[in-house]
């Protein structure tokens, strides 16, 4: 499930051809990718004709700014992949379009594409974006977010520190991989309570969950499974992992081996020796 780099490399490459791009017209294939719309007619009553202000990213999610009154927001939870083509997708890769675009440069069509049909699109009014923005956490990657800000959030908290990283009430954007990479690298066990971390420990949570994130923006996101970008390409960060996913592997750290445990019914990896 793309996390927040995964979110970012598609929001920055479609972002371009999307700018400024009038919808002209729509078409749905299932109408349930619609998440909060009727179907085609609705949707296309609402959006045909708007014009796209703004692409930016928040939490998981890219979004559309239409007119700078409506969001698009794209939920690309398991297998869903948003792409800009002159042509229509190879059809014997890309079987599952669910959503068509066009937009008014003649040639372009925005297509949204899902072979297990679980994400879609949320359109929303700007109030109602507002009111959904207030449940999302902080940005990691944001220039404000620091240790103290941290702290605020894990500060008298019983929960797993691990899966405190995941609530995106908490922090937005850190989901399975990165929690477990973020806490390897600034050598904390993820089964502590968030509340018990000391004023180093969380600097060092801080800095590993901004150094990660911002390393797998690099890399185009991480691709263990089905993620690529907008472009078709992969992302890079599974190479640059130290703990997830290696189980019975050696910790780069210190040699001992890697071990996976499950919490809130997701796998963590980490090494029992240097997050003791
Ligand atoms: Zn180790």
């Amino acid at each position: 499930m793309p996390e927040l780099p995964e979110a970012e490399t598609i929001t920055r490459e479609i972002s371009g051809d999307l700018q400024d791009r009038r919808i002209t017209a729509v078409r749905v294939t299932h109408d349930d990718i619609l998440m909060n719309r009727e179907g085609e007619a609705a949707f296309a009553r609402d959006v045909v004709g708007r014009r796209v202000t703004r692409v930016e990213r928040r939490a998981k999610y890219p979004l559309l700014w239409l007119d700078d009154e409506l969001v698009l927001e794209v939920q690309l939870r398991m297998t869903g992949r948003l792409m800009v083509r002159r042509e229509p997708p190879d059809p014997s890769r890309f079987s599952h379009v669910e959503v068509e675009m066009d937009l008014d440069d003649g040639t372009a069509t925005l297509y949204y594409d899902d072979q297990r049909r679980l994400g879609g699109f949320r359109l929303l009014t700007a109030e109602e974006w507002t009111e959904r923005e207030g449940d999302l956490g902080p940005e990691p990657v944001d220039p404000e977010f620091g240790p103290e800000l941290l702290a605020t959030i894990l500060d008298g908290r019983r929960a797993a520190v691990k899966n405190l990283l995941m609530d995106q009430r908490r922090l937005a954007g850190v989901g399975n991989i990165y929690a477990s990479e973020s806490l390897h690298r600034a050598g904390v066990d993820p089964r502590r309570p968030a509340g018990s971390l000391g004023a180093e420990e969380t600097r060092r949570l801080s800095r590993s969950l901004q150094d990660v994130l911002e390393a797998a923006i690099r890399h185009f996101g991480t691709s263990f499974r089905d993620y690529v970008g907008a472009d078709g390409r992969p992302g890079d960060f599974q190479n640059h992992v130290l703990v997830y996913g290696r189980e019975g592997e050696p910790c780069p750290g210190c040699g001992s081996p890697v071990r996976r445990i499950v919490q809130s019914g997701r796998s963590t990896f980490f090494c029992p020796d240097c997050q003791a």
